[in-house]
């Protein structure tokens, strides 16, 4: 069920093959492999260990990673958003009563975040949480906290690399059994941050509404080419080997 891209294990099933995936492991962090934050564990051996651990899943999150996949004739199934494999946890850990922790975004919007899954999933159980503006090296209380809650799952909303970064450095520590870098998440399930419509969704646009919505975002998509381009070098360096 998985596909090789550049020096990485890609997911390629679907998201009902993922969440079977999720539910069987022991210890799991999944990882929202988009151009950009495949493009730096290149250049960051931290990152790229991480990537590359055997217990984690990268996802194909990102119209740059589907059509990686398409150039190196192994297409994945589908494109799987992050947020939507979030939420299908949150689903289960409240069917389950099982419960989360929360790490990242500012205040106000964790505050928000947290106020609105409560609405949608009134048993979800969220153990607690911290915004993301904190000394990764310096961060003891929190992770007692979480050490001594064990939440079933943790969710890092800070950006790639910081929560890859926090993830690598607690990953074996804490007694959780999935974790998740989620990005801008917090910020959707806030109210802050609109996902772009279905259809711009299914098109594979779902990079240009946010890029319309955020132009301060329009300078990561140069992670795209750069990654596609080192995609096809490496094909061609494979076929002449
Ligand atoms: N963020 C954070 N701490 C930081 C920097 C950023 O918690 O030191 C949060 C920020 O508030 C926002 C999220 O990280 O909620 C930004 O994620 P981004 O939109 O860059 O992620 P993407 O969805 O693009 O992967």
């Amino acid at each position: 069920m998985f596909i090789k891209i550049l020096e990485y294990k890609i997911f390629c099933g679907t998201k009902v093959n993922l969440l079977k995936l999720i539910n069987e492991a022991n210890k799991i962090n999944i990882i929202s492999g988009n151009p950009e934050v495949l493009y730096m564990g290149m250049y960051n051996e931290k990152l790229k260990a991480l990537y590359i651990d055997s217990k984690s899943v990268i996802i194909p999150d990102g119209v740059g990673t589907v059509i990686a996949s398409k150039i190196l004739n192994t297409p994945v199934k589908e494109k799987i958003a992050g947020i939507e494999v979030m939420e299908e946890i949150i689903k289960n850990c409240e069917a389950e009563g099982k419960g989360i922790y929360l790490v990242g975004a500012q205040e106000e919007v964790l505050k928000e975040c947290i106020i609105n899954l409560i609405i949608k999933y009134p048993k979800l159980k969220i153990l607690g949480s911290k915004n993301g503006y904190f000394d990764l090296n310096n961060c003891q209380e929190l992770i007692e906290d979480i050490e001594e809650k064990k939440p079933f799952a943790i969710f890092v909303a800070m950006g790639c690399p910081r929560q890859e970064i926090f993830i690598s450095k607690f990953f074996e520590t804490l007694p959780c059994k999935v974790f998740m870098g989620v990005g801008g998440s917090f910020d959707v399930f806030a109210g802050k941050v609109k996902r772009a419509p279905k259809w711009m969704i299914n098109l594979g646009l779902e990079w240009l509404y946010r890029v319309a919505n955020e132009p301060f975002r329009i300078k990561r998509l140069i992670y795209i080419p750069k990654f596609l381009m080192r995609v096809v070098i490496s094909k061609y360096f494979n076929k002449r080997k």
